[in-house]
């Protein structure tokens, strides 16, 4: 079997199997249910579960929740839908708060050792007399206590004794090592607070330092990983694993976070883009959410194939958007349906064909991929084009429609501006045209030619739709950090228009997708559509100057 390592941490996952180290790999992805996913986790998710799978092994989907004040069921249900939508199915479904009496008999053993101790000092006290990286910290006044008096009190903490913030448990470790998280940290802290899976059975709660690794050395996970930021944790978290003596010894593995231009990727700052009501929720279009991108007309295999690419690095970086974009589009391009909307419709009179008589034409539904078969289009006396199709006075090179000159309507005929009617207040109102029935789409027509091809549909038989294009929610291209985004918010990151469609599209469903021709890829909104009355979010427009 050969294996073509592409990324650290799968050659450190083939070593440990070669060696012999590691049976089965397993692995986990752990969100905190305090939010939606964003495309940042779904990097972590793909890392994990694709990892696992490539080795024959087994991925979990944990909670973390360890942190009642801040989470929810909702969240639980929301990232469970994520993951499963992207396309993963995890082994076990585990919540941290199922380790809760575990957890707590292992600060037991911790404290029986001497290794943990009840401390009443306040959390700012703590913080003060940790140090610094130059000043060694001060030691507790409370790290003395005797064994029987530490656990008597720790279990006078567990039943309610004593009021939030008054007391915590901390590890006792070393106040002048180097590693800052290894002075003493507070494995346990009190809060009165409801607990959304243990309700009230619990005031005390686990710190993400002592939970974590707990909960992978629980589960037998063999390769936990996380971002960066954790790296200076990993002291701590061996300490932890081996200290509370679990019998499985997981491994820490610490990888970039994924940033992206243009957007904010942080739970904590896209609940302030909902709470703000700045977005239409979670999965509001704009926003880079698993639910948004999804509502938006994103496909899973997309933004796998994007956390795919962007690799596996050791240093944090900001990836541009349009790369998540481009994914997309190679997605789409062999699938969609193409077919002609009008965005901002100008009406078009042929004055020399019949009135009431409409002949059908046939269309390709894919040009790039003839499977995809064909469609019979209407055309008659009346249509629609494009607003911008249309210059009363075009600058040079100018080669859509002007008076006097022709163009190309797609799968149709030539055309010919001949009249410009405005009304009262000089607005053009609708064009007057003549069609020439030589030039027939598909007839082989080679009289003569013409430099522009613009898209149409019939007057007769139209959808009136809705549209929804999007723009950067944040401009990061000033100031790369993150830091006060509210003030850099795009105010016209959404545009509504209303157009029409061809009218087949009156029986698409939500997540439908379709290139409409010049304007880009489309996918119908499942909050806002109604049945036979789609609403179109763009997902992207068809061109970008990005290429990978
Ligand atoms: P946020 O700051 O957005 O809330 P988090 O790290 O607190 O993110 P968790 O729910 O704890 O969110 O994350 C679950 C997993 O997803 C963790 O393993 C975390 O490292 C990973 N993760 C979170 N954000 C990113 C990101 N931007 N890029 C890659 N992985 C991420
Ligand atoms: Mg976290
Ligand atoms: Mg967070």
């Amino acid at each position: 079997q050969l294996l073509v390592a592409t990324n650290f941490i799968k050659n450190i996952v083939t070593e440990d199997v070669a060696s012999g180290a590691v049976h089965e790999v397993i692995t986990r992805f752990p969100p905190e249910p305090n939010g939606y996913l964003h495309i940042g986790h779904a990097k972590s998710i793909c890392l994990n579960f694709e990892l696992a799978d490539e080795f024959h092994g087994k991925t979990n989907l944990r909670f973390d929740d360890t942190n009642p004040l801040k989470e929810d069921i909702e969240y639980v249900d929301a990232i469970k839908a994520d993951v499963a939508w992207l396309g993963f199915h995890w082994d076990k479904l585990c919540f941290a708060s199922d380790y809760f009496e575990e957890m707590y008999h292992r600060a037991q053993i911790l404290i029986k050792k001497g290794k943990a101790y009840v401390c009443d000092l306040s959390a700012d006290q703590i913080r003060e007399m940790r140090g610094t990286l130059t000043e060694p910290g001060v030691e507790s006044p409370y790290r003395n206590r005797s064994i029987e008096e530490n656990l008597s009190l720790f279990e006078d903490m567990r039943n309610g004794l004593f009021p939030d913030g008054s007391k915590v448990l901390r590890a006792s470790i070393n106040m002048s090592s180097p590693n800052l998280n290894m002075r003493d940290p507070v494995l346990y802290r009190i809060a009165h607070a409801h607990h959304h899976r243990t309700g009230d059975d619990w005031c005390i709660y686990p710190m993400y330092d002592y939970a974590h690794p707990l909960e992978d050395a629980i589960e037998g996970v063999t390769h936990s990983l996380c971002t960066l930021e954790f790296a200076d944790h990993r002291l701590l978290y061996d300490w932890v694993v081996s200290e509370c003596e679990m019998k499985s010894v997981p491994h820490q593995y610490e990888f970039a976070r994924l940033n992206m231009t243009n957007t904010v990727m942080s739970k904590r700052k896209l609940k302030q883009l909902v709470d703000e009501s700045i977005v239409d929720g979670w999965d509001d279009p704009r926003m880079p959410t698993i639910s948004g991108l999804r509502r938006r007309g994103y496909t899973p295999e997309s933004i796998r194939t994007f956390a795919r690419e962007i690799g596996v690095a050791k240093n944090n970086s900001r990836v541009d958007e349009r790369m998540l974009e481009h994914f997309v589009r190679e997605d789409l391009k062999l699938k969609a349906m193409r077919t002609m909307a009008i965005l901002r419709p100008l009406k078009v009179v042929i004055t020399n064909y019949p009135e009431n008589q409409t002949e059908w034409l046939e269309a390709e539904n894919n040009s790039e991929n003839p499977e995809m078969g064909t469609r019979q289009i209407p055309f008659s006396r009346e249509l629609y084009i494009e607003y911008d199709d249309f210059m009363e006075n075009p600058p040079a090179k100018y080669f859509r429609l002007f008076p006097g000159n022709e163009v190309r309507l797609k799968h149709a005929y030539f055309i010919r501006c001949d009249e410009v009617i405005k009304d009262e207040h000089g607005m053009i109102r609708e064009l007057h045209c003549t069609y020439d029935p030589e030039t027939k789409s598909g007839s082989g027509f080679t009289g003569r030619k013409v430099k522009g091809t613009i898209h149409w549909v019939d007057a007769g038989h139209v959808l009136p739709v809705q549209f929804r294009l999007f723009e950067p929610l944040v401009d990061t291209t000033e100031d790369d950090s993150e830091d006060a985004f509210l003030h850099r918010i795009n105010a016209q990151s959404l545009q509504i228009l209303q157009g029409f469609v061809e009218e087949q599209l009156c029986d698409a469903v939500p997540y439908d997708k379709f290139q409409f021709f010049r304007h880009g890829y489309f996918s119908v909104d499942p909050k806002l559509s109604l049945p036979k009355h789609p609403v179109f979010n763009r997902v992207v427009s068809l061109k970008s100057s990005f290429s990978v």
